[in-house]
């Protein structure tokens, strides 16, 4: 140990390191205060290697560890929200993103962001505008509604909906309906955060009218209504439909609010889809307003969606929350160009990642995956075993848990490495590869995989299987 002790003296000093050729040179592309850090770090883990009798002894040449220095700095310039290569098959992963936009919106996107737009510029009458405007129109087009506006998400659409129109109230909710979505969205804390005192109806598998019909009081301002988009009861079930609830909340002069979660804007049962109201059908029964996300099955960016009538969208607008809320102009300039894309609908099936995706049939994904196997095999050689084998995609993002769609994904079962060592390696690549495991295979969907972005797969296979570290 003492030894050990001793061998700290011979640790670089930082000016010296940083005075090296190797760093000097470095100073001409990456900031100084990076360079910096990363040989304060380095030197750190070196001491702690040093003191920790377990570890082997670090190499303390002046050069060695300008070296390790540097490569952390590569590191640390890497962006960190950055691309990531998505093989899992899930459409709609949550932790990788939701949905990927289509190229209209990509170009939206630039041309409002690169200089000045008309955000909130009425350009007609050349005075303030208001930045909803921009997609009111499309989205009551689309969905059959009076009035629409739009916020910074969906959990925020129903927080607003719920403090503007329920506010220092309370509102009615089925028991089978108080969910949790992705671990922070619970409707009973959404509930008390927007200020409205929640009346559970009902058990939580079956909910009757009646049960509505009696908990109505005077404190009641609102019955909400949610789609429990990521969980199923199965077997003697019962919930109110929602024209009964319509009918019954517009007795007693009080609002029906719909939290759609997804949000479809056509029919996909045609591609195997479970059915689902879309909101267009939802606002037909009655029901005063839905919210739903942008960046669900509808294939946007994130965004919060509130449709409905004109009295009651009206009073959503007015509620200070809203402008906490408010939707920014990339946002809006994406949103816009995936809503026109839904005005033709083959357009939309077309040219909407998602939809597209969703759509692919198995004959086309076992070509993908026959066209990409032969050049899969070329750059890991035998290294690993690679077959097309058949398997099922989700949609992910709280969309429809039981809806599986049938595909063919590559299945590779490498020989001389963990399947655990393989995915941490092409988590480490650039771009970042992640795919998922089922039955001690790594399987590669083409599903989630564009075309464009086969070359990065490939290029981080090979990476992978010659041993190299992915820097
Ligand atoms: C996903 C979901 C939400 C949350 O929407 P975000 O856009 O993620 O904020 C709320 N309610 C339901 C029913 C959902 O499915």
């Amino acid at each position: 140990m003492s030894d050990r002790r001793a061998l700290l003296r011979t640790l670089p000093s930082i000016d010296r390191l940083l005075s090296t050729p190797l760093l000097t040179e470095l100073e001409q592309t990456q900031p100084h205060i990076l360079i910096r850090a990363a040989a304060q770090n380095t030197v750190e883990d070196l001491r702690r290697q040093i003191l920790d009798d377990q570890a082997a002894l670090p190499d303390l040449d002046l050069n060695a560890v300008a070296t390790l220095i540097a490569a952390r700095v590569v590191q640390m310039a890497k962006p960190s929200l950055r691309k990531v290569i998505n093989v899992t098959g899930t459409l709609l992963h949550t932790n990788l993103g939701r949905a990927p936009l289509c190229k209209e919106a990509l170009q939206a996107i630039k041309d409002v962001a690169q200089g000045y737009s008309n955000l909130e510029y009425d350009l007609d009458e050349g005075k303030r505008g208001k930045r909803f405007t921009h997609v009111e129109e499309l989205i009551c087009k689309l969905t059959g509604g009076e009035a629409a506006t739009v916020v910074n998400n969906n959990a925020g659409a129903v927080m607003l909906a719920l403090a503007a129109l329920a506010g220092g109230r309370s509102a009615l909710v089925s028991r089978g309906e108080l969910i949790e979505i992705g671990g922070s969205f619970r409707i009973p804390d959404i509930m008390a955060a927007s200020g409205v005192d929640l009346v559970e109806v009902g058990t939580t598998n079956k909910t009757h009218l009646k049960d509505y019909a009696g908990a109505i009081d005077d404190k009641t301002a609102l019955i909400l209504k949610v789609h429990t988009s990521n969980y199923r009861i199965l077997g003697f079930t019962e919930a109110v439909a929602g024209e009964k609830l319509a009918e019954l909340a517009h007795q007693h002069d009080i609002p029906v609010l719909e939290d759609l979660g997804s949000g479809l804007l056509m029919d996909l049962t045609s591609f195997g889809l479970p059915r689902e109201p879309t909101v267009r059908e939802t606002l037909k029964t009655g029901i005063d307003l839905v919210t739903f996300s942008g960046d669900k099955l509808l294939g946007g960016p994130q965004a919060g969606i509130i449709v409905g009538n004109r009295d009651v969208i009206d009073k959503v607008r007015k509620h200070p929350i809203a402008r906490a809320l408010r939707i920014d102009k990339l946002t809006l300039a994406a949103l816009e160009a995936t809503l026109r894309q839904y005005l033709d609908p083959q357009k939309a099936l077309d040219k909407i990642p998602v939809l597209r995706m969703l759509s692919l049939p198995v004959a086309e994904l076992q070509q993908r995956c026959e066209a990409l196997l032969p050049r899969l095999t070329e750059v890991i050689g035998n290294a690993a075993d690679a077959i097309i084998i058949e398997a099922t995609a989700t949609v992910g993002g709280g969309a429809l848990p039981l809806a599986e769609l049938p595909g063919r994904v590559i299945a590779l079962a490498p020989k001389d490495m963990s399947l655990n060592e393989l995915t941490t390696r092409l988590r480490s690549c650039e771009p970042a590869v992640v795919g998922r495991i089922q039955d001690d295979k790594f399987l590669i969907d083409p599903r989630t995989l564009s075309s464009d972005d086969e070359v990065f797969l490939l290029q981080a296979l090979q990476q992978v299987f010659s041993l190299e570290r992915c820097l």
